[in-house]
């Protein structure tokens, strides 16, 4: 029987897991490793920090639904992957394997800049459960005691939109709460202009976003990188101080420890068409934790995204390689990797759609709607119903 083990059980791990279980059936032994035993729907965070939305609203114990399906998970830390004799180790055991899949998401760099971080610095992060429930404490401090409000990007960031909702959020809730003239917000990142978001902008994102902020009295500092970090002030590379009650600051992205040997010098893993890694043939890696090259120079470095929607999009094209491979059949085309998102900003959201990812593009654009809002709601819904339930075979 083929082994396969997947590390990581978010959008990319569980997917890969139901379509292999779904097209192999009974041929396969699948082992999910993760070191979270719960699936989280990361897109909810920033209305986890708003108090719009608690914790099990959003997330899902993935054991019991791995069960069902005759998925074997396996609560842990992967430790290291040994591509050459095909072994994953974790603290307490050694798990061999025929195909590995990589669905292990970013590693949270804060150590790269000095005070940054909920952890062991003084800011802020909504990009795991644990830190956005702390956000949102430090969010309604802020709803008691106001101060300067700075969301935004450090460098190396591959996902900005979660730093544009909650600074639209956080506009959108302080004017319901009458009290937006007491709470100066900043929007602080290394991308080069407003509304590049790491793919070199989507259709007219530049405008939009600049209009929306004008409208909202949201202030801008772009191209900047973080020296460091102290108690209510961050220090810029080029001198500048800015002082905050609460900054929330994605921080630099890498490739997690256990396979970033496997990976670039920032850890992220090389892959071709099929999500195959270029060296070694059994392995496949898909979601945050793949290559992409940026698509321009930029003068502070930033990383592409990679969203929800591409990332089941990748685990599905390398479920069905594998599939083929085991099957002896022809493995499918790859497929050009096109970007769909919805960004909410508080009572509307914005649509969208870079097809391909990076420029120059086929077709592009972001819209403005409150239908937006509602899709989003209703994607929420759907999505985390799909992965209760196992339905990868559903869009
Ligand atoms: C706040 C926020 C908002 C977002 N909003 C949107 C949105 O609106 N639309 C959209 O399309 N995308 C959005 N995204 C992006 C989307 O969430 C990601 O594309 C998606 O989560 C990537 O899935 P993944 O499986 O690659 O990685 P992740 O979801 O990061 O999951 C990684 C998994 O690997 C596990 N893991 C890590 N290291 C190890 C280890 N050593 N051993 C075992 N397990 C390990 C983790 O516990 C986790 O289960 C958002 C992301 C964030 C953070």
């Amino acid at each position: 029987m083929t082994r396969i083990t997947i590390i990581g059980g978010s959008f990319g791990g569980l997917t890969a897991a139901f379509e292999l279980q779904r097209l192999c059936g009974k041929d396969v032994d699948i082992t999910v490793i993760s070191e979270d035993d719960r699936f989280v729907f990361l897109p909810s965070l920033p209305w986890l920090v708003m108090g719009w939305r608690m914790p099990g609203d959003i997330s899902l114990r993935v054991g019991e639904i791995l069960k069902r399906k005759g998925i074997t998970f396996l609560h842990e830390a992967a430790r290291e992957v040994d591509a050459e004799t095909a072994k994953v180790y974790t603290a307490t055991k050694e798990i061999p394997y025929d195909y590995l899949v990589i669905a292990t998401g970013p590693h949270l760099s804060f150590d790269e800049i000095p005070g940054l971080g909920p952890d062991k610095g003084f800011t802020d992060c909504s990009f795991t459960l644990d830190h956005a429930v702390g956000t949102g404490e430090s969010w309604r401090k802020v709803l008691e005691s106001p101060g300067p409000v700075v969301v935004g990007s450090s460098q190396m960031v591959s996902c900005f939109g979660p730093s544009y909702e909650l600074a639209f959020e956080m506009d959108d809730e302080l004017r319901r709460r009458k009290m937006r003239h007491k709470v100066p917000i900043l929007y602080l990142t290394s991308e080069p202009y407003i509304g590049h978001m790491g793919v070199g902008g989507l259709g007219n994102s530049k405008r939009f976003f600049e209009d929306e902020f004008a409208e909202r009295d949201i202030k801008s500092i772009v191209c900047q990188s973080i020296e460091e970090v102290t108690p209510g002030e961050i220090k810029l590379k080029d001198g500048a101080k800015i002082p905050f009650k609460l900054a929330m600051i994605a921080p630099p992205f890498k490739g997690v420890p256990a396979v970033a040997a496997l990976g670039n010098p920032r850890g992220f893993i090389p892959v071709d068409g099929n999500y195959r890694h270029t060296k070694y043939k059994n392995i496949f890696a898909i979601g945050v934790a793949i290559a992409i090259a940026p698509p321009e120079p930029t003068p502070v470095p930033v990383g592409v995204p990679k969203t929800g929607f591409m990332t089941v999009r990748m685990a599905k094209a390398a479920a069905a390689t594998i599939y083929s491979e085991i099957k002896g059949t022809t493995p499918p085309s790859p497929e050009e990797m096109e970007v769909l998102c919805i960004l909410d900003m508080g009572r509307t959201a914005a649509f969208m759609k870079a097809s391909p990812l990076l420029p120059p593009r086929q077709e592009s654009y972001t819209k403005k709607g409150v239908w937006a809002k509602w899709l989003k709601v209703a994607f929420e819904r759907y999505f985390i119903y799909k992965m209760k339930h196992g339905l990868s075979n559903l869009p």
